[in-house]
Parts: C-alpha cells; sequence; structure tokens
C-alpha cells in the first residue's frame, strides 16, 4: 500500500515518516510541506535520521494523492479542508488528524468522503478510544450531580483549545447523558460567573513544556469524585494508529469513518 504524508516535516508528520517506513504492508508514497517549507527537496529518511527513503519533500500535494494510495493529514485546518477537496478528486483514501476544524473545513471532508474513504479522529491512539467509550458508560450510569468536567494539557506549540480529544471526550460524555454538547459545554470560566449549573460539562486548558497530551475526565459528585484519565508519552501512539488506520481504510468503500470503525470498538 502506497502511503502519503501532508506535512511531513511537522511533529506528527516526522513521526508518521517512522512509521510507514517501518510498516510491512506499507511503502512511502512521499511527502508535503507548505510552500516555501526549508526543508523542501530533502530525502523523507533523512529528514528524520534514517537512512534514504528515496523520496523528497515536495510542495506539490496533488501529486501526491494522484500517486499513494492513501495520504495522512496532520497539518493545519486550511490545509486538511485542501486536501480533502483533492482526496474527494482522486478517490485516494485520506486518513484526517488535525484538530480545530471550523463548520466549513469540517463539511469539506463530509463532503469528500462520498467519493473516497476518510478516517477522521481526534486522536488515533488505541488507548483514547477505549477511554471514549469508559466515558461515555460512567457518564449514563452516574446521574447528573455528577459535575463533568475535562481537563486536557499539551505542549506549548499546540494552536487549538480544549483539544479535539477533550471535546471527543466531551462528546461522549454528553452522549451518554442524552444531551447534546454545545447546549450544555462550559469551555472558559472568567470572573464572577455564580454557581455552576447542574448538568454543565465543563472544560479546562493547560498548555505548557512538551507534555504529549494528558486527558482527565472528572465525574465530581456527592462526597466522592470519578475520574478517568489517559497520558501520551509518545507521538508514535498516534502515528501507529493512523498508518493502521490507512491500511484498513483501503479495504473500504467511500465514507466518513472513525478510529473506533477501525479499531471494531
Ligand atoms: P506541527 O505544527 O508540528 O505540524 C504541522 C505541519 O503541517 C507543519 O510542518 C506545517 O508546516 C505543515 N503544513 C502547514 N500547511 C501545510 C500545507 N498547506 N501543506 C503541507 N503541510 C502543511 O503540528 P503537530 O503537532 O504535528 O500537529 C498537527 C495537527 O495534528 C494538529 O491539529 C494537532 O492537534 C493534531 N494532532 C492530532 C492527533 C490525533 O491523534 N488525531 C495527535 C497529535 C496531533
Amino acid at each position: 500500500m502506497k502511503i502519503g504524508i501532508v506535512g511531513a516535516a511537522g511533529r506528527m508528520g516526522r513521526m508518521l515518516i517512522g512509521a510507514v517506513l517501518a510498516a510491512d504492508e506499507a511503502e512511502l508514497a512521499g511527502g508535503t510541506e507548505a510552500l516555501g517549507h526549508a526543508d523542501l527537496g530533502r530525502d523523507l529518511g533523512e529528514l528524520v535520521g534514517l537512512t534514504s527513503a528515496g523520496v523528497a519533500l515536495s510542495s506539490d500535494p496533488r501529486a501526491l494523492f494522484d500517486g499513494a494510495d492513501a495520504v495522512i493529514d496532520f497539518t493545519v485546518p486550511t490545509a486538511t479542508a485542501t486536501h480533502a477537496v483533492l482526496a474527494g478528486e482522486t478517490g485516494t483514501v485520506l486518513v484526517v488528524g488535525t484538530t480545530g476544524l471550523d463548520a466549513a473545513q469540517q463539511n469539506a471532508i463530509v463532503l469528500a468522503s462520498a467519493k473516497a474513504a476518510i478516517v477522521q479522529a481526534a486522536n488515533f491512539s488505541v488507548g483514547v478510544n477505549v477511554l471514549l467509550g469508559l466515558v461515555e458508560k460512567a457518564a449514563a450510569i452516574l446521574p447528573d450531580d455528577y459535575d463533568i468536567e475535562i481537563l486536557d494539557m499539551h505542549h506549548h506549540h499546540k494552536v487549538d483549545a480544549p483539544s479535539g480529544t477533550a471535546l471527543a471526550l466531551g462528546l461522549a460524555a454528553a452522549a451518554g447523558r442524552d444531551r447534546v454538547l454545545d447546549e450544555v459545554a462550559c469551555k472558559v470560566r472568567d470572573g464572577l460567573i455564580g454557581a455552576r449549573p447542574r448538568g454543565e460539562i465543563g472544560f479546562a486548558t493547560l498548555r505548557g513544556g512538551d507534555v504529549v497530551g494528558d486527558h482527565t475526565v472528572i465525574y465530581a459528585g456527592p462526597g466522592e469524585r470519578v475520574e478517568i484519565a489517559h497520558k501520551a508519552s509518545s507521538r508514535e501512539v498516534f502515528a501507529g494508529g493512523a498508518v493502521r488506520a490507512a491500511l484498513w481504510a483501503c479495504a473500504q468503500k467511500p465514507g466518513l469513518y472513525s478510529m473506533k470503525d477501525v479499531l471494531g470498538l
């Protein structure tokens, strides 16, 4: 299976190059970066400290989509929307890890999924996908006087908040309570805001250092507190999951899939 990587010189892109080169069933089709990127033209293997991969970093995503069976995208929302259009035009499998997409950018993915198999997940680790199921179950069992708060901490480079994974955990908790997240979410608290409304799902965002990704869901009830947590210590878990998703999606019909589909959860 020929797998291409857009945003190949980014933190996740570099991990993905290693993961594709290490996968027996996969071949590295190429990688792209934004126009003007300092590493354009460099060999992708050498870029990540490995032996030559025989493919250079380019700024031509169309050529990559034409030549690959699947493309993995951990970039920025504007680029992801453009890549979704290319996936739709070429029928190439697309794996989307980019978070922080607005409604129009998300719509570009939905439209493209009529023509191509697309796997989108806010988090490609197996552990977080297990966590999503546990969070929904706990929210369904615990009564709504157990206040739900979701905490995420990430490295200081991260640009979107709350994290995509925190929002996915919020969606899972809201689903467990049969509520719509947008109607009960509180993403910012500042000043004299009054008492916490019952049923609210609160978010708190911490940023600093090189934290790969920590998430905790707290159910604070009368006389006790339940906490379910996940801590990623290496980006390898996301890269490995994304390559697994790409290989899985190559055998699927066009449609929009999640990591739960890939893992059969
Ligand atoms: P990063 O900034 O290190 O990498 C993004 C790369 O995309 C950069 O190298 C940038 O130059 C490149 N890029 C920008 N525009 C481009 C374009 N038009 N064409 C090609 N490349 C382009 O960021 P990161 O830490 O690797 O994270 C990237 C995204 O992945 C973020 O949205 C982050 O939240 C998300 N993420 C998701 C998961 C998951 O499991 N779903 C895990 C980690 C990170």
